[in-house]
């Protein structure tokens, strides 16, 4: 008998080993061994060891068959990957660049089984209930009784109930069962992570009537779907459309068809949200999964997507890797998001990816957003997407009011304070109308920097090259100094570490800060804060937004965490503190990000009956993405947009591509750099247009200790990029430095 042989990759992420190795695979685990298969197998010259994936299996080998090495066992808790989502890994490899392992662990967010949690019952097995009733009450065994007759009426229940509640001691309860009255049965159960204040909800929808807007474009998903065309479509709908209604009755007729569904979401803070909103329409056959899951819980979601036991999971960028057997849609709301991208490597975007996914499983994509990429609406306008178009909110409720207040003119004014006077008059009459309303500042802690009036240097993290921010201390008047890259902490200095100057002191604003004047202005208003600090335990997120919502607070003052997507019907009045903090944050998408944040702050403005407002405070009141947000014109911002990234060479025209080198040897890592760069400049001299801008470094050069140094690769065709990534891939095989990592960073979404 011809043996079997598979091909193995091995569970190392390094670049010189990142191909596949041929094993032998033993008769005895041969029936059990698939493509996706975990397995132990010897490796290197100590035979050590090691956990790999089986990527193919064949039948024979080109190698000399005594020489080949055996796969040494199956990993017993190791999850399968399924072969569509190794395919789709290997796609993410070949398109960012990262190690085939790095991909598979990315298209696998769960990769060990967890036991599934056991519940034990204790369930009715006698006939004669009536004469062990009486024995019972004869020998007094009060206990038993209460359980027995418990039992007569539920026939079941759980053994904690029986010893919690009923107040019955496991050894009567086993008593019982010697006596053959009762049984104590063992059921597997899913950890559900849905919970009660969501479930409770489920149902409760009254059936909302599709406007002609929704229909027309529900209608159309529909006619495509009946024909069996899968394509990938852009809602582009005005805050307060009703997309989220669309992305419900499509996805019932992917469920009806036998499908399954996946919506992505851009943060875990809208989890809670739109959790509630699908489980009116779907019940317990919806989920979610995110990083806040132990690992149970999110062994028990996927399983049960597997499994078909849900038809739709809700979650941010890695629930698109619901191993659903029979995908047939995939929902990305707010498509424009940058936290679409993944920030470690492989550097995937998961639209693209999730545009490939439904290709290798012929399935639809719908990409939502009030204000879409640049990128998405030029594929649509292109026709490469299907462009669907919702211009107007529901029910007839109007836009909210926008006003630009030009803080430049509060200063000669003479105030001082982060509220703008006009604000501060819209808030005392939200006030006294029992209105609520959300305040926007994009930064979080008290101060965002420390800094010296004397010497000008800001007070920097000694081990990355980042101000650090300041946060208030509790009831201290000195604050902390917080890196939010490390982490490092120290006490607020009285004196510049620099310079040794008093005259240092805070700058900026914060979340904190701005609670405080509004204490200030308004003892009376009743506030909350959502930022970072106040939601990193588990439920915070969920907990702040329900309170809101139930009218708790009369104003939530928050980050841009607060600004996605929520729904709060009695909030009229939304103010943005300062629309510049995202203008000058020194990327080429510094215009379309200020857009975005500030057409979501407007969304959030009169969602109920009562039609809301929006107070803009900025520096630069000229400025286009500022004047089109106000106005809430997509198209005209789009326009303005879309020839300046032309012009300047970027996507979606362009495509460019960071190759970053990191090391803790400053000299070492700017030779390889540097000899990189003649790499690329010599093989891709005639490669018409190519440009290789570097190697510099990048805003911050350093953290952790860790130096870090760019180059910057720009060409109209992405596949050239892509060449040019395989070719150094190859060439740092031989030439890379074990102490110099480099990762590659295609069409990236945050400038380095
Ligand atoms: P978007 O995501 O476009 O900002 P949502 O989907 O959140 O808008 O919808 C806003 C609100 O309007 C929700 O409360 C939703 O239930 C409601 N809604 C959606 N469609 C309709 C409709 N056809 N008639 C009445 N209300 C609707």
């Amino acid at each position: 008998m011809r043996g079997l042989y598979a091909d193995v990759i091995i569970d190392i992420s390094h670049e010189a080993i990142d191909r596949t190795f041929q094993y032998a695979i033993p008769d005895d685990i041969a029936g059990r061994i698939q493509i996706g298969s975990q397995v132990n197998i010897p490796f290197g010259k100590g035979n050590n060891l090691r956990k790999g994936y089986v990527i193919g299996i064949s039948d024979s080998t080109e190698y000399d068959e005594s020489r080949i090495k055996s796969i040494d066992s199956l990993c017993e808790d190791g999850v399968a990957a399924p072969g569509r989502l190794l395919a789709l890994a290997a796609w993410i490899k070949e398109n960012y660049g990262s190690t085939m392992i790095n991909a598979i662990q990315t298209v696998m967010p769960v990769k060990k089984t967890v036991k599934s949690v056991v519940v034990r019952y204790v369930v009715l097995s006698c006939e004669d209930v009536d004469t062990w009733e009486y024995r019972y009450m004869k020998k007094n065994a009060r206990a038993k009784l209460r359980l027995l007759r418990e039992l007569m009426v539920r026939h079941e229940l759980p053994m904690t109930e029986a010893t919690g509640t009923l107040n019955v001691s496991h050894q009567a309860v086993k008593a019982m069962e010697d006596e053959g009255v009762v049984r104590i049965v063992e059921d597997s159960r899913y950890r559900d992570v849905v919970s009660d204040a969501v479930r409770q909800q489920a149902f409760e929808a009254p059936d909302i009537e599709l406007n002609s807007d929704q229909q027309r474009i529900v209608d159309d998903f529909v006619s495509d779907a009946d024909q069996g065309i899968h394509r990938t479509y852009l809602l582009h709908g005005v805050t307060g459309s009703g997309k989220t209604e669309v992305y419900v009755r499509c996805i019932r007729e992917v469920v009806r068809a036998g499908r399954q569904a996946i919506v992505l979401i851009p943060e875990i803070a809208l989890t809670y949200q739109t959790l509630t909103y699908f489980s009116r329409y779907f019940g317990d056959r919806v989920t979610m999964v995110n990083s806040k899951l132990s690992s149970g819980e999110k062994y028990d979601q996927f399983e049960r997507a597997r499994k078909g036991d849900v038809d739709v999971v809700i979650g941010p960028r890695s629930a698109l890797f619901t191993p659903f057997e029979k995908l047939g849609l995939i929902i990305i709301d707010e498509e424009h998001e940058s936290s679409y991208k993944s920030d470690s490597p492989p550097k995937y975007h998961a639209r693209e990816t999730a545009i490939e996914r439904a290709r290798l499983e012929g399935a639809s994509v719908i990409l939502g957003s009030a204000t879409p990429s640049v990128e998405s609406y030029k594929r649509a306008l292109a026709g490469e997407y299907r462009l669907w178009t919702m211009d107007s909110r529901v029910e007839g409720r109007t836009m909210a009011e926008t006003s630009i207040v030009d803080l430049r003119d509060e200063l000669h004014r003479g105030n001082r304070s982060i509220i703008s006077d006009e604000l501060a008059n819209d808030i005392a009459d939200r006030l006294s109308k029992r209105e609520q309303i959300m305040l926007f500042i994009n930064k979080r802690g008290y101060n965002s920097f420390v800094s010296c009036r004397s010497c000008g240097e800001a007070v920097k993290c000694p081990h990355c090259d980042v101000s650090m921010a300041l946060h208030s201390g509790n009831n201290t008047q000195k604050g902390v100094l917080v890196c939010h890259y490390c982490g490092f902490r120290m006490p607020e200095p009285d004196k510049c570490p620099a310079c040794g100057s008093k005259l240092i002191g805070g700058y900026g604003v914060g979340t904190e800060k701005v609670e405080q004047e509004v204490h200030r202005l308004f003892p009376e208003a009743r506030t909350l804060r959502m930022d970072r600090d106040t939601t990193s335990k588990k439920n915070s997120h969920e907990q702040i937004l329900e309170s809101f919502g139930r009218g708790d607070a009369d104003i939530l003052i928050g980050t841009q965490m607060i600004v996605k997507g929520h729904d709060f019907s009695r909030v009229t009045l939304v103010g943005v503190l300062l629309a510049d903090l995202t203008l000058f944050s020194g990327d080429y998408r510094a215009g379309e990000r200020t857009f975005d944040l500030l057409t979501q702050a407007a969304g959030r403005a009169g969602r109920g009956d009562v039609p809301g407002k929006v107070v803009i405070q900025t520096y630069k009141p000229d400025n286009y993405a500022i004047t089109a947000a106000a106005s809430q014109d997509y198209r005209a911002f789009y326009d303005i947009e879309e020839a300046y990234r032309s012009l300047m060479r970027y996507p979606p025209e362009w495509n460019m591509m960071v190759i970053m080198g990191t090391g803790m040897d400053e000299e070492q890592l700017a030779n390889i750099m540097d000899r990189m760069y003649s790499l690329i400049r010599g093989k891709y001299i005639n490669a018409g247009h190519l440009s290789v801008i570097g190697p510099s470094e990048p805003a911050i050069s350093k953290i952790k200790d860790v130096y870090r140094r760019v180059l910057y690769i720009k060409h109209r065709d992405y596949r050239m990029l892509v060449d040019v990534k395989d070719y150094v891939e190859e060439w740092l095989k031989e030439n890379g430095e074990n102490d110099v990592s480099v990762f590659f960073d295609l069409n990236p979404v945050n400038m380095y």
